[in-house]
């Protein structure tokens, strides 16, 4: 019989990706979701059970039911502007959330744990490249939330009653290469959906948030890392901490800037497309620069990028955005 895992926020963008993976390395996932971001269209790989992280007895049903060999664990909120307006929704359903699925996992027994951080922890830092060993400030409540959680996941370690690993990802893009799932959010914030819904005319025009920082053309620089390279790297910690040990936080980057000119010339291209782009002021809290150090990541889970240049992150998604357009 195949083994379960527990997927929480299984029906969102990246949960849903890390689902195909398991479901292809011979894993049953079983798909842990509210549905208030994530979609029933994304559930492909396995049973839907429909809960919130904050409802205890469901998720102890589903414990019951399924014994999964470890947890992947994505449920969160995860707008940063959101969390600043109202950081008790975010404390309620990140923080308190995942200390009820910790509970639930330590008493069912369930050894493993792969949580789903962001590099967001590493606040406003002077150097563009960012490796572990960097202080963690996070700058908002979002922010705040992540490390709080990756805090408690630390002193489980310590007590030896969870074995777990943080994964802190950079700009998680792209879709599915086989254009079977791909990103939707409401309402859409990220750089290259939404130049690709200028491109499609379904917004007016791009603008660009600051074009003087210190970067090469002025623009902000990211780590574009597409989402099926997160899927599997997922899947490799999963089964690491299965038989052994990890690092309690692992960067998960492209290992490549980009900035939201390369973006925007990258869609241009792709799409064919031509569309008004305007450059205006700065978004409040953007660092000029991120990019991940991913040395750790290739010695401790053995992997690195395979979908992540620029081309190859922009093609996917306009490719399915192209057809659910259509
Ligand atoms: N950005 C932009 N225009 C947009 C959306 C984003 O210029 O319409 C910039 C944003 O300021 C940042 C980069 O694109 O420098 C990536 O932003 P995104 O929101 O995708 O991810 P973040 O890095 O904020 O997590």
């Amino acid at each position: 019989m195949k083994k379960h895992v527990l997927v929480t926020g299984g029906a969102g963008y990246i949960g849903s990706h890390a689902c195909k993976r398991l479901f292809e390395d011979g894993y049953q996932p079983v798909i842990y979701d509210n549905l208030s971001t994530g979609h029933d269209w994304a559930v492909k790989w396995g049973p839907l059970v429909l809960g919130d992280l904050l409802e205890k007895e469901i998720l102890e049903s589903v414990f019951n039911d399924y014994q999964p060999v470890a947890v992947l664990h994505f449920a969160a909120c995860g707008l940063v502007e959101e969390s600043v307006r109202d950081p008790e929704k975010y404390i309620r359903n990140n923080i308190d959330g995942s200390k009820v699925l910790i509970d639930v996992i330590k008493a069912k027994k369930c050894p493993v744990m792969v949580f789903s951080s962001s590099c967001t922890l590493y606040g406003n830092v002077e150097q563009s490249v960012l490796d572990e060993s960097l202080p963690v400030q996070p700058i908002n409540p979002y922010g705040e939330t992540k490390l709080a959680v990756e805090n408690i996941l630390a002193e489980e370690r310590q007590a030896g009653g969870l074995n777990s690993i943080a994964l802190r990802y950079f700009n998680a893009a792209g879709a599915d290469p086989e254009g079977e799932i791909g990103e939707d959010h409401d309402p859409e914030t990220h750089l290259i959906p939404r130049v690709i819904s200028a491109a499609l005319g379904q917004l007016p025009e791009v603008k660009i948030f600051g074009d003087d920082y210190p970067t090469e053309d002025g623009s902000c620089v990211r780590d574009y890392i597409h989402v099926s390279d997160l899927a599997v790297a997922h899947v490799t910690a999963m089964e690491k901490l299965i038989t052994g040990e990890l690092p309690p936080a692992i960067n998960l980057g492209a290992g490549i800037g980009s900035s939201v000119k390369d973006v925007v010339a990258c869609v241009k291209k792709i799409s064919g497309r031509d569309f008004p782009v305007k450059i205006g002021p700065r978004r409040d809290g953007d660092p000029a620069a991120l990019v991940a150090d991913t040395a750790l990541a290739q010695k401790e889970l053995s992997w690195s990028s395979q979908y992540s240049d620029l081309e190859t992150v922009v093609g996917t998604a306009w490719q399915w955005h192209q057809n659910q357009n259509a």
